[in-house]
């Protein structure tokens, strides 16, 4: 297995950028050295342009099971709390069999669609015919990442309530729910299950699904640097519900109430005023966004334009896995902005004047602070996890062209390398 494996690329996105003629030696998977604008050697593999995968940060991976299976109308008008009846149907089903096979066949998509690693955010904890194991779930979902060969940050899920103020679970919402006690003890357990290239991270439902006190518990316990996740803001009745409940926005609560910092993943964060994304940008938190499910389930328009403005991180996520494409969600979330603003191009900057480019190295760079896995891109030491983008022949396209056609339009076909 100690093979050092060499490629030769006429062009590759580096964390610094865009480089030409660039070699990478590569031994049992991570990236031993890169050279750029040197010659090749005879025994390099010779390709065209090549870019790091993008990690997932946001996966509810039993939702797969779902995909393109609530586009009906069920309700007067429907929305996200519609949706998730149809989905709490689907979460009272799953058996540990169906989560192991689930996970095995997304995550096999999401590797060939071009994610590097996946944030499972987990919360179908107690097993179907025995409500007392609230860790086998979790099991099959390491064995299945690791059967495919994806880097995976299990977030276990603390979920205990059904709204602020303490509200009890609903009947449908049962397997998810756990105490503070049986949360650390799950956290304590599938420590030791961890397999080579999984990291165990924290994760909070929801302000809805989570008190202020049982997160400072939590919080309490936690090593420094462990990834730390919670859904926030996704619809404007969770900001109604904080502004009734704390008399703060969501994310303005939570900004004060924690010490929010690089760690924290603030999945959606769809709904945030100006001061909460000055104030979010301040604390080096990551937005989690999910363009496409926000998309799918009419959640609101994340303000990027002005977030980015103000020097915002953010990460991307296949969350409901409707699609699993993360150039079709990079598409999507600057496709928002150009609709909501009526103009083009809005994601870049002076560096990287091409959207493709800017997005996939934004969303990458955000996404591996997400993870706590190390794809940190094309550079030594990292995990080598790339995506080749197969030009045509006799194209003329340079790598930031071709980068911007695989996103924007269907006509570049890609593959994984490694
Ligand atoms: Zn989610």
């Amino acid at each position: 297995m100690d093979q050092m494996d060499s490629y030769f690329f006429s062009e590759a996105l580096l964390p610094q950028g865009w480089q030409s003629n660039v070699r990478l030696e590569i031994n049992n998977g991570v990236i031993q050295q890169v050279q750029t604008e040197v010659e090749p050697h005879a025994q390099d593999q010779r390709m065209g342009v090549v870019i790091a995968a993008m990690p997932n940060c946001h996966s509810h991976v039993f939702q797969r099971a779902m995909a393109g299976q609530a586009e009906y109308r069920s309700a007067a008008q429907d929305d996200f709390w519609s949706w998730r009846r149809h989905m709490y149907e689907l979460a009272n089903r799953i058996t540990l069999d169906d989560i192991y096979n689930i996970a095995k066949a997304t995550y096999e998509e999401m590797f060939k669609a071009g994610y590097a690693c996946v944030c499972e955010f987990h919360y179908i904890h107690r097993a179907l015919d025995n409500a007392s194991d609230y860790w086998s779930m979790s099991d099959a979902i390491l064995q299945a990442a690791a059967d495919v060969g994806i880097g995976l940050t299990l977030l276990p899920v603390l979920y205990s309530y059904a709204g602020l103020g303490n509200q009890p679970l609903l009947p449908e919402q049962q397997r998810f729910g756990l105490s503070v006690n049986e949360y650390l003890q799950l956290l304590d357990k599938l420590n030791s299950q961890m397999r080579p290239g999984q990291r165990l991270g924290v994760c909070f439902h929801s302000i809805r699904a989570v008190s202020g006190p049982q997160m400072h518990q939590v919080l309490a316990e936690v090593a420094s640097g462990t990834p730390i996740h919670i859904h926030i803001a996704e619809q404007q009745a969770e900001v109604n519900q904080a502004l009734d409940f704390y008399n703060k926005r969501p994310v303005d609560w939570l900004l004060s109430e924690f010490s929010i910092d690089h760690n924290w993943c603030l999945v959606h964060a769809t709904h945030v005023n100006a001061y909460e994304q000055e104030r979010l940008v301040e604390s080096g938190a990551i937005a989690g966004l999910c363009p496409i499910t926000e998309a799918n389930l009419g959640d609101g328009i994340f303000p990027l334009k002005s977030y980015l403005e103000f020097g915002g991180r953010f990460a991307i996520g296949s969350d409901s896995h409707v699609e699993i494409n993360p150039a079709a969600e990079l598409k999507m979330l600057e496709y928002s902005q150009r609709l909501h603003h009526q103009q083009r191009n809005v994601a870049c900057d002076q560096n990287y004047n091409h959207v493709g480019s800017f997005l996939w190295q934004q969303a990458n760079a955000g996404g591996v602070t997400s993870s706590g896995l190390p794809y940190a891109g094309i550079q030594a030491g990292e995990c080598a996890a790339l995506v080749v983008l197969d030009s045509e022949v006799n194209s003329q396209n340079s790598g930031e062209v071709l980068l911007d056609r695989w996103i924007f339009s269907d006509q570049v076909k890609h593959h994984r390398l490694l």
